[in-house]
């Protein structure tokens, strides 16, 4: 082995990527620690962060509010909801139009919880009408399941006006905000929300080890008996938090030391509004270059959000996906492969610790690789 492939770089590759993404050097530097999980420094450390993500929210623990921390990836956290918090007789309507709103449902499956599915193509947004009409004449209905920003595609759903639909029908909303939180702004009020989900690893630029549920305390201790399973409790979870400040079970020790510089360094952007700002520079910059250079975005601008934004194949056969991936790596640059069922996509994400000089960079090293392998855009 060459000693030089197994050293450190100066500086990784850049990731375009929905999550694990780029991370800054310091979030990195603060996992160089070892940390007790029963020790109370760190779980000063945990009570902390739990705060600080309801204060992310606008909403707080006096206002009966709870962050509850769950060990795993996002996705971990959006069964924990599932598994605790709809009744053995309830019934969940999922609004899907991508990837992780089928996601929902195959959880709902593997759940065994009765349930609805209200689809609309991956470049359409959720109908709030169609859900009103499902409400009205589905009584069983106790739950609504939603994808703010549907990461397959980059789409935004409409989570407040389908909150508004769902508090006129009395039901409980429940938001997978995972790729949006602490980039676009959530008003959980107006859009009546009782769970959201979001994780570690995606706008608030921590590394991945955990996801966490907001939620109103009395709405999850009003969920006593109904858990499915044990680890993803997350009733049980609050409880273990209330009890002693800990996780039950091993903490992700090292996920949380980066996330406590993670939301100083989102502080210090100017929160949720400077971070957002951010993002959508670096996704404004990217269109701009792409379409100089031919590509055409998948979404209409219309529903576009600016955490993600899918491109169209070149019309040419020319162009193959491996191969422009394998370059523009060897540039330092990673992209990420579509997830479009019926249209040949590739996306790159505008968050994690990137700038538009990044995004400009990366535009210029996909002109070189069109150029070396005689792609002509047309
Ligand atoms: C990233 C993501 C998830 C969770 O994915 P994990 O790979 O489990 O972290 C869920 N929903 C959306 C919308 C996402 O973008």
């Amino acid at each position: 082995m060459k000693p030089s492939a197994t050293l450190p770089t100066a500086r990784d590759k850049l990731l375009f990527t929905p999550g694990p993404l780029t991370t800054s050097l310091s979030v990195k530097q603060a996992m160089l620690h070892d940390a007790g999980s029963w020790h109370f420094e760190f779980n000063a450390k945990v009570n902390w962060v739990r705060e600080k993500i309801l204060e992310i929210a606008g909403l707080s623990r006096d206002a009966g509010w709870e962050a509850i921390l769950l060990q795993g990836s996002g996705t971990f956290g959006v069964e924990a909801v599932f598994a605790t918090c709809v009744p053995p007789s309830g019934k969940v309507a999922v609004l899907a139009n991508g990837a992780y709103g089928e996601r929902i449902v195959l959880m709902l499956q593997h759940l065994k919880i009765d349930h609805l599915v209200l689809r609309t193509p991956e470049n359409t947004p959720n109908d709030p009408a169609a859900l009103d009409r499902a409400l009205a004449t589905d009584k069983t209905i106790t739950h609504v399941a939603i994808v703010h920003c549907e990461t397959t595609t980059g789409i935004l759903n409409p989570i407040t006006e389908v909150g508004r639909v769902v508090q006129r029908h009395s039901r409980h909303y429940i938001v997978d905000a995972m790729s949006s939180f602490a980039a676009i702004p959530i008003d959980f009020s107006p859009a009546g929300i009782d769970f959201l989900i979001s994780s570690a690893n995606k706008c608030l630029e921590g590394v991945p080890g955990f996801s966490f549920v907001i939620c109103r305390r009395d709405a999850l201790l009003a969920c006593e008996g109904y858990a499915r399973c044990l680890s993803l409790d997350l009733l049980d979870q609050l409880k273990g938090f209330d009890k002693n400040g800990q996780f039950r079970y091993t903490p992700p020790t090292h996920p949380i030391l980066a996330f406590e510089q993670a939301m100083k360094e989102l502080e210090h952007e100017g929160g949720v509004a400077g971070r957002g700002a951010r993002y959508r520079r670096n996704h404004e910059t990217l269109v701009k270059g792409m379409k100089q250079l031919g590509f055409r975005p998948y979404l209409d601008p219309a529903v576009q959000s600016y955490i993600i934004t899918s491109f169209y194949y070149p019309d040419t056969e020319k162009f193959s996906f491996d191969d422009f991936y394998r370059r523009l790596s060897d540039k330092g640059f990673i992209i990420y492969p579509g997830k479009i069922s019926r249209a040949n996509t590739f996306r790159i994400g505008s968050i994690g610790r990137i700038s538009p000089s990044d995004i400009d960079a990366l535009v210029s090293a996909i002109d070189s690789v069109l150029k070396e392998r005689g792609v002509k855009m047309v």
